[in-house]
């Protein structure tokens, strides 16, 4: 489906955002409700540019590797 679906979620501090993609082919985009809705955009900016990248799908790539390709 690639359809993307945004939460505001209450999360860790140290944890701004994070995607999952799960068995429809859908994005499940969670962003930290504790954050400033300045840093909530750039969070979401940023998952985003994960989910068109295809980045949730590069098994040949560490996590390490993916972040360093996705800096903001
Ligand atoms: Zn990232």
């Amino acid at each position: 489906m690639e359809d993307v679906i945004i939460r505001l979620i209450p999360l860790p501090v140290h944890v701004r955002a994070f995607t999952m993609p799960d068995a429809q082919g859908d994005y499940n985009v969670y962003i930290n409700v504790l954050l400033s809705t300045e840093q909530q955009n750039i969070s979401l900016q940023h998952e985003l540019r994960h989910i068109r990248r295809g980045d949730f799908y590069k098994r040949d790539k560490t996590a390490k590797e993916i972040e360093e390709e996705n800096k903001n």
